[in-house]
């Protein structure tokens, strides 16, 4: 057992309200400068959706992440060195500029100098990069929910992420929306790490975390291609590739990340987990894809076992950050309660960020009769967001999983109202 340390997030979608909160703080933090103006180290995307970099989810575009070759061996899908310098000269698997947005901000000076008319004047969105005022922004990020009258007009252009998508694009009475606020999921099995030919980048020993030495990179831009989840932007003013850095300066001094800190929601939950770096080869080369969700929770350790905690002395882990696990919320709703899931674990990557699948709208069970005041046994079928959708989101396809989190979610909502009702105080649970 070869014990290691890692620092995950789990995000309750359930109580996300699509603020971009956590993405205008982020921003201001990490990327409010020249050269990463379109880059969001942190986004809230509206789904079903395209999301951003455009279609991000669509890997046969991108070409990224990993794949199973014949021999059964997990490899990156951009290895070999033919392809190496074929990517120096062009890289055709990078997203461009139109692929995440046109970089905008609001022409305020307009409010001051726009002639009298019998409205107020609106600031208007002028672009960064032509320094030209926008008259119609044809596509940007959450346009799904933006543009809502085009879906039917649009329809025949988009690549859907599944078919469920498709079928009831356009179809207000049968559609659903959720919002899924994205980051670096500072993988186990990270393919940026991979496909970097400066080795510039690296899994912190100590807790995980990702990060891009910026002295060494050469702007490859590997990572770009690599990454499935396309969370590594290139500055094109220093030349060199940039990421999420789960904020390590602050979880270094004890304090949450600036997108946990100051979520609206309070969706947000830090905590560490142990597992064995022995088995991360092993659960990445699963065969049935359906399996990766069971198998990337097999990775990780009972930080309570007493031979868990020896073998995390052994390998110079502090007791703090034993106590850490032990105490971790994301041990307990990812791993011991399983109502939070990774996000497309079928990259095979073993992202690290977790999310709790959304109810939304709970009404709809309640008015069916099916979630009452007194704990009825669910039905998932009155729920508004189908199980397959979630499952191809969060399980690789296994409704199970899914399932399993919601009737629980659904069962501790129809305790928590019963309470509320009957005034029964649980101390165990208050
Ligand atoms: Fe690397 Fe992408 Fe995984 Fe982040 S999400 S660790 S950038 S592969
Ligand atoms: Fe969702 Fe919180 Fe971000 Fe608002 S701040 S969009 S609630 S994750």
């Amino acid at each position: 057992m070869k014990v290691r340390a890692q620092i995950g997030m789990v995000l309750n979608l359930d109580k996300c309200i699509g603020c971009h909160t956590c993405s205008i703080t982020c921003k201001n933090v990490w990327t409010s400068r020249e050269g990463v103006e379109y880059a969001w180290f942190n986004n809230v995307e509206t789904k079903p959706g395209i999301g951003f970099p455009k279609e991000w989810e669509n890997q046969k575009k991108w070409n990224g992440g990993w794949k199973r070759t014949d021999a059964g061996k997990l490899e990156l899908k951009i290895g070999g060195k033919i392809r190496l310098l074929a990517k120096i000269f062009a890289n055709p698997d990078l997203p461009e500029i139109d692929d995440y947005y046109e970089p905008f901000d609001f022409d305020y000076e307009y409010l001051h100098t726009a002639p009298d008319s019998q409205h107020q004047p609106v600031a208007r969105p002028r672009s960064l990069i032509t320094g030209q005022r926008m008259e119609k922004i044809e596509w940007g990020p959450n346009w799904e929910e933006i543009l809502g009258t085009e879906f039917e007009k649009r329809k025949k252009d988009i690549n859907f992420d599944n078919v469920i998508q498709k079928d009831i694009y356009g179809q207000f009475e049968k559609t659903f929306m959720m919002y899924l606020p994205r980051l670096c999921e500072h993988c186990l099995n990270p393919a940026c790490v991979a496909s970097c030919p400066s080795g510039s980048i690296y899994k912190r020993e100590e807790d995980g975390i990702v990060l891009i030495d910026q002295d060494k990179c050469r702007g490859w831009r590997m990572c770009v291609s690599a990454c499935p989840y396309k969370k590594i932007y290139f500055n094109w003013k220093s030349g060199k590739s940039e990421k999420c850095t789960f904020c390590f300066p602050r979880i270094e001094a004890g304090q949450p990340t600036v997108c946990s800190e100051t979520c609206v929601g309070r969706i947000r939950y830090l905590g560490v987990l142990l597992y064995d770096a022995d088995q991360i080869e092993i659960a990445a080369n699963t065969p049935n894809e359906k399996d990766l969700y069971q198998a990337q929770l097999d990775v990780f350790l009972d930080p309570n076992d007493p031979a868990v905690i020896e073998a995390a002395r052994k390998e110079g882990i502090s007791d703090n950050w034993i106590t850490a696990a032990q105490r971790s919320p994301v041990y307990k709703m990812a791993i011991d309660w399983k109502v939070a899931l990774p996000l497309h674990p079928e990259y095979r990557t073993l992202p690290m960020v977790w999310y709790v699948p959304p109810l939304s709208p709970i009404q709809t069970a309640v008015e069916a009769g099916h979630v009452g005041m007194n704990g009825e046994i669910p039905d998932l079928k009155s729920l508004r967001i189908p199980l397959r959708y979630l499952a191809n989101l969060l399980t690789a396809g296994d409704e199970k999983p899914v399932e399993r989190a919601l009737e629980r979610m659904i069962a501790m909502r129809a305790y928590k109202r019963s309470q509320q009702v009957d005034k029964v105080e649980d101390l165990e649970v208050l």
